[in-house]
């Protein structure tokens, strides 16, 4: 396992919050609202949020005694392909969001693995990792333009919208209908 990236933050970034504001000091709480540019490849290979689209977060911070636990929900638009008939797809997303921080050299620290309890660096966060898994985890991995979707037909590629109910390949060859009227007439 690499060691946790020492990297450090930078403010400026749109998914870094800087919690200097909020007291340390248990159930201290603070409002945390920004539309921030979503960032790349956030999504699935069929669908995802469009790069620098507007991604809301609509969270709050609390203190607690070991760190910040950030909640609320982040809405945004997706973009894809219907995994059927390769329809574009427009849709938007409201995702709950519930990650706790902990503060650098606490217990909760010292006592957990990275994967389970966010890290701060100093005053800041870097919600990035933790949004792209609220947000991935809600995709459909088999996106459909919408639930009923019939998808195309797999003889011609035409989507069965526009097709008649009765669509149907078996008797496109005239040649065959006429062999088959013959040996009907055989027996
Ligand atoms: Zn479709
Ligand atoms: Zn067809």
């Amino acid at each position: 396992m690499p060691k946790y990236s020492q990297t450090h933050l930078d403010p400026r970034q749109p998914l870094v919050v800087d919690t200097t504001k909020l007291p340390r000091q248990p159930g201290a709480t603070r409002t945390l609202k920004r539309v921030v540019p979503a960032p790349a490849d956030l999504g699935l290979e069929l669908i995802s949020v469009p790069e620098g689209s507007d991604l809301e977060l609509d969270l709050s911070m609390t203190s607690v005694s070991e760190g910040v636990y950030v909640s609320g929900r982040i809405r945004g638009s997706l973009s894809g392909e219907c995994g059927r008939c390769l329809n574009e797809i427009d849709d938007s997303f409201d995702v709950a969001f519930a990650e706790l921080y902990a503060y650098e050299d606490s217990t909760t620290e010292e006592t957990t693995d990275v994967d389970e309890v966010g890290r701060m660096q100093g005053e800041l966060i870097d919600l990035e990792p933790a949004v792209r898994d609220a947000v991935v985890l809600t995709l459909p991995a088999n996106p459909l333009c919408r639930p009923d979707c019939p998808g195309l037909c797999p003889e011609c590629g035409v989507h069965f919208d526009d097709l008649p109910a009765d669509h149907s390949h078996e008797v496109a060859d005239p040649r065959w209908a006429a062999l088959r009227n013959l040996t009907n007439n055989k027996e």
